[in-house]
């Protein structure tokens, strides 16, 4: 029982560091990389999906494929397949993942800029 509270413990001390790391990511981009990275993953990027009172039509404006969301715009989408092997984006995942590097992060925001979605 002590045993697994001490580990208990240890785990929730982790978790903190870990908290402060990320924290401390987001103090290392840019203010518009971290807006991006934010809008990413709250889900308030300029895509069609984003915004459904304002787009009734929800298709791809860059394909005409499928639905224009994360997803779509970070694995799926052939007019965007050059932009993301230049950037070498592979999941919208990344966006989320607790081990994803500052630099990849910096590298997703360049991407988010580069196919312009909106102005930052
Ligand atoms: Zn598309």
């Amino acid at each position: 029982m002590e045993n697994s509270n001490k580990l208990s413990k240890l785990k929730k001390l982790n978790e903190h560091k870990d908290k402060i790391k990320k924290e401390n990511y987001i103090t290392q981009l840019t203010r518009s990389e971290a807006s991006i990275i934010f809008k990413l993953r709250t889900r308030m990027i300029n895509i069609k999906n984003n915004f459904k009172n304002a787009n009734k039509d929800i298709q791809c404006h860059r394909c005409q494929n499928g639905d224009e969301n994360e997803k779509h715009i970070f694995e799926i989408c052939e007019a965007l397949k050059v932009t993301r092997e230049q950037y070498k984006i592979k999941s919208y995942e990344e966006v989320f993942n607790n081990s994803t590097t500052i630099e990849r992060l910096k590298t997703i925001a360049n991407f988010i800029k580069d196919i312009k979605t909106e102005d930052f």
